[in-house]
């Protein structure tokens, strides 16, 4: 009989359309009615008295798991829920809307959470449900995974895949033969895999667990194994297991208690769930396990490779369970052994000499940042203690020790006590053979300038933790298996300057000693405390792709910078009435990438500073006082400049513009009069900066000058069509006044094919300003001018800058242009910004939020509309765009009028991985729900 025959004769429906679904035992048909409803026909082997009991399970949990549905079974004609014919049993239940978990492309921690959450629930209805009718156990009781894999492990050809399976299924055997008989039992649904959870998205954009189908597998077992399964599915698809992991326990334990012994159990367990699966479906080489194999085989690597006391201690944490640990055996001796660290000692991170300490799961900002495709949180803190060296050097045993193992430059020793521990030499060569016994002092071997110590509770740990650098997020875990080898090492505590400071006294604090108007960025900031080449991190060592600072332009902490900056401030500081060599070099190499006639140089602190004395310059040169500006502009905080700032005078707070101002256009393709189409755009907005400078001459107030950025920022990466400032520049000069280009934002080399904004639109300026990037983030500034217009400033006045020029910032901005030059920066921001601009452009295709994505080089802009036709800018959006992208630790921020355009002015070592970085938190905050 078919399926549409028994749904007409049984159940009095007509089904008009059937399409097949997938089902490990059942044959699973979804069917269309005649009167639109949809439902789920399953054709089962099962004994129908086990379905019946199955479906008895169902009414105990319908309603029960808060939010979370189950399905509602269809009655057949005669009332029955289970229907026999041709010895199969069939029921009809009624579709339920959504996405399985497995269709989904991440897990937020929050459905993982309510995954756990729907795992405590069920376990909570089912507490007093009858014992199923037939068999006690089957292939897929979590009681049972010994039997299961011992089964089919003949069929798993590849021998990394069968010891991993074995070595998950030694912790899984361990675990049992300790807790089995202390493990609560309960009948459990026993199957909230990824196919059987559905998530559906609500408007807020996130996924929310929405039912939980298939009764099938439910028994009489471990109670914990229905929280076990649920775990495996959430690590089986997360870049961090454990991170995932957590996650649904934490959901588990806020709805429902776990005792030691589940605890004990569950990662195993979980672990062991997976291997049934691959070893299940590997055996039974069927099309329905096949896809599932892609993710599982993998997972599996991953989880074979994670000491279970990380995982068991990230699991107690997560539940709440915090236990004491023993602490190691100290040596009580400041370094117990003379030849462990070739040089004194009483050194943290960056410490005595030319040896580096970096300590024990603390953020490594010189390592690169190991990061997953899958968005994964980016693994910053460094496991064990690194020592580096300028020469080679012997390394010596603190303690007696016996090998364990030695293996290419990795040298594991056991140190037998009181408490046994084991420690792991990384870059290590050593002459000595397992089971050698080194005394205390004795040579371990010889480092080629950089070796690293962990130390480890068990001997398995020390063997499975090979990772150099571990998540923030597994800090307090990784503690607990890998105790501090400073301790162990008798080294001295590490300082750290911000002890104390944690985020919520640095925002208490600033908003007590700051005025409201100095706004910090993020509803909840993160505290920084370090970064590297394009990245930051925060106190916790959670790091921060930043496609923001663009005045740290040759990349946070530039070893070249803060050499030049310490062995200056070292050497000698003083201000420029004085003579020394540093400020003759640093304006001979400035002027030196500029054109030809800008040779004069002033030395001041910040971009504000130097456009208000270039305006100071203009005037009184020209002996005229008023300005032009194009609409939109900023050029700096002081109070001439705010009134030449329509971003300031025109935005909240704003008093209007000085009565010497006067806008001109803005010449903007995205929203303004000449498109992106309009190839006269150019010299057609530049018209109306010769309409200002014939109405002003026309009534006796000819301009002192233009002022210009050569490609706006703050007004949100605005650039000019070509053709603007030629025109704009020949109708001010022919009227005797002065252009003046500001670069304080997009100069040095950013743009990539120009050093100079400027170059981009073929002008020579009278006056160029220049700030931000100058002294990668040391207050740096500068004015170049011709000699003509520095000779005719000289009225006699003296111009004196106390900072301004001093050796040290001279030497700062010398390395600036030093590392610019050897590390290719302005070849390398040509080929990122296009790489990155083209992946924008991709999202922009397929997000409608995305108005128009323009710039150049390593300074674009993302315009976010509501609407492409009216461009009504989505303000609203592009902040939440922002702190959203914050959370996936990438920092960008709106700009623009209406704060709707995301500026992109990274530091310039950011490379095409970040920019693909970027882009996929882009796509994937923009994928949620609007
Ligand atoms: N000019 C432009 C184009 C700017 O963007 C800025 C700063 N955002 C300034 C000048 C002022 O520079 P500073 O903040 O160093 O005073």
């Amino acid at each position: 009989m078919s399926v549409l025959d028994v749904l007409g004769e049984r159940y009095g429906l007509r089904g008009v359309e059937v399409a097949p679904l997938g089902g490990e035992l059942d044959q699973n048909s979804a069917v269309l009615l005649d009167d639109g409803a949809q439902v789920v026909v399953k054709v089962s082997g099962q004994d129908p008295s086990r379905i019946r009991w199955q479906h008895e399970l169902i009414g105990l949990v319908d309603g029960a798991l808060g939010p979370v549905r189950v399905p509602t079974l269809r009655r057949a004609l005669d009332g029955e829920s289970v229907v026999v014919a041709a010895d199969r049993a069939i029921t009809v239940q009624s579709w339920l809307d959504g996405r399985t978990l497995s269709e989904l492309d991440g897990h937020s921690p929050e459905l993982l959470a309510e995954l756990g959450a729907a795992a405590a629930r069920m376990v909570r209805a089912l507490d007093r449900a009858p014992a199923p009718p037939g068999p006690a156990t089957h292939h897929w009781d979590v009681l049972g995974a010994g039997e299961a894999v011992a089964e089919g492990i003949g069929s798993v050809d590849d021998p990394a895949r069968r010891a991993e399976v074995e070595r998950i299924l030694s912790w899984w055997s361990r675990a049992m033969d300790r807790h089995r008989d202390s493990l609560p039992r309960s009948v459990v649904h026993q199957d909230l895999n990824d196919f059987n959870v559905l998530a559906r998205r609500d408007p807020d954009g996130r996924h929310h667990v929405h039912a939980v189908l298939d009764f099938g597998d439910a028994l009489l077992t471990a109670r914990v194994g229905e929280l076990a399964v649920a775990v495996a599915y959430a690590m089986l698809r997360s870049a961090g297991p454990l991170t995932a992991a957590a996650d649904v326990v934490r959901g588990y334990t806020a709805e429902a208690g776990l005792t030691e012994a589940e605890l004990a159990v569950l990662f195993p367990m979980a672990a062991a769930r997976l291997c049934v699966n691959a070893v299940t479906w590997t055996h039974r080489r069927t099309g329905y396990g096949h896809e599932r194999m892609r993710h599982t085989w993998p997972a599996i690597a991953a989880l074979a490779a994670t000491p279970p006391e990380l995982a068991e201690a990230t699991l107690h944490e997560a539940a709440g369970h915090v236990r004491a640990i023993d602490p190691v055996p100290a040596t009580g001796a400041r370094c117990a052994v003379p030849g462990l660290i070739p040089v004194p000692l009483d050194a943290s991170l960056g410490g005595a000499g030319e040896v580096r300490l970096g300590r024990h799961l603390e953020p490594d900002a010189r390592a690169p940042v190991r990061r997953t495709t899958t968005g994964g949180e980016p693994a910053t803190l460094r496991l064990g203690l690194a020592i580096s060296a300028p020469a080679p050097f012997a390394v010596n045993a603190p303690f007696d020790a016996v090998v364990e193992s030695n293996e290419t430059a990795v040298v594991v020793l056991r140190h037998d006590g009181p408490r046994t521990v084991w420690s792991r030499w990384t870059g290590v060569l050593s002459p000595h053979a397992d089971g050698d016994a080194i005394a205390a002092g004795g040579l371990i071997g010889h480092a080629d300038r950089a070796v690293r110590v962990a130390v480890f509770r068990t001997l398995e740990a020390a063997l499975l933790a090979t990772s150099v650098l571990v998540p923030a997020s597994e800090a307090a875990a990784w503690a607990r298996v890998s105790p501090d080898p400073a301790e162990f090492a008798g080294l001295p505590e590490a300082r750290r300057p911000e002890a104390g400071w944690d985020v919520e006294r640095v925002t208490a604090a600033r908003s007590v000693h700051f005025a409201r108007s100095q706004r910090s960025y993020y509803r909840r900031p993160m505290n920084l405390v370090g970064g590297r080449g394009a990245w930051l991190h925060d106190d916790a060592g959670r790091a921060y792709l930043d496609a923001i600072n663009n005045v740290s332009h040759v990349g946070h902490a530039n070893p070249r910078v803060v050499a030049a900056a310490t062995t200056q401030l070292r050497t000698l500081n003083t201000n420029s009435r004085f003579v020394y060599p540093g400020i003759a070099a640093y304006s001979e190499r400035l002027t030196a990438t500029l054109p030809d006639g800008l040779d004069v140089v002033f030395l001041v602190c910040s971009g504000s500073e130097a456009n208000d004395l270039a305006v100071r310059m203009a005037r009184q040169v020209t002996g005229r006082r008023d300005m032009l500006v194009v609409d939109g502009a900023y050029h700096g905080n002081t109070s001439v400049l705010t009134g030449l700032s329509p971003n300031r005078y025109k935005g909240p707070g704003g008093t209007g513009p000085d009565p010497t101002t006067h806008e001109v256009e803005q010449p903007d393709r995205y929203r303004g009069r000449h498109g992106y189409g309009d190839p006269a755009a150019g010299p057609a907005y530049a018209q109306d900066v010769r309409r200002q400078v014939a109405r002003l001459t026309a009534a006796g107030t000819p301009p002192a000058a233009f002022i210009a950025e050569s490609a706006m920022g703050t007004a949100g990466s605005v650039f000019y069509p070509a053709g603007y400032l030629a025109e704009a520049f020949a109708a001010v000069q022919a009227a005797g006044g002065l252009c003046i280009a500001d670069e304080v934002q997009v100069g040095f080399g950013r743009l990539g094919d120009v050093f100079w904004g400027f170059e981009s639109q073929d002008v020579v300026p009278d006056i160029v300003t220049m700030g931000k990037p100058m002294g990668n983030g040391h207050p740096m500034a500068a004015v170049v001018t011709t000699r003509e217009i520095a000779d005719a400033f000289d009225s006699g006045m003296k111009y004196f800058n106390t900072f301004g020029g001093n050796p040290v910032s001279c030497a700062i901005g010398t390395a600036v242009l030093d590392e610019i030059e050897a590390a290719g920066l302005q070849r390398h921001a040509a080929e990122t910004g296009r790489h990155f601009k083209d992946g924008l452009d991709a999202l922009a295709a397929k997000h409608e939020l995305i108005g128009d994505v323009r710039g150049h080089g390593m300074y674009l802009g993302v315009e976010l509309v509501r609407d492409r036709d009216t461009k009504e800018p989505a303000t609203a959006e592009a902040l939440l765009v922002s702190e959203l992208m914050k959370d996936e630790g990438v920092l960008v921020y709106p700009t623009g009028p209406a704060g709707s355009v995301l500026k992109l002015k990274p530091p310039l070592p950011f490379t095409t991985a970040d920019a693909d970085l970027f882009t996929s938190v882009l796509d994937d905050v923009l994928g949620r729900d609007w």
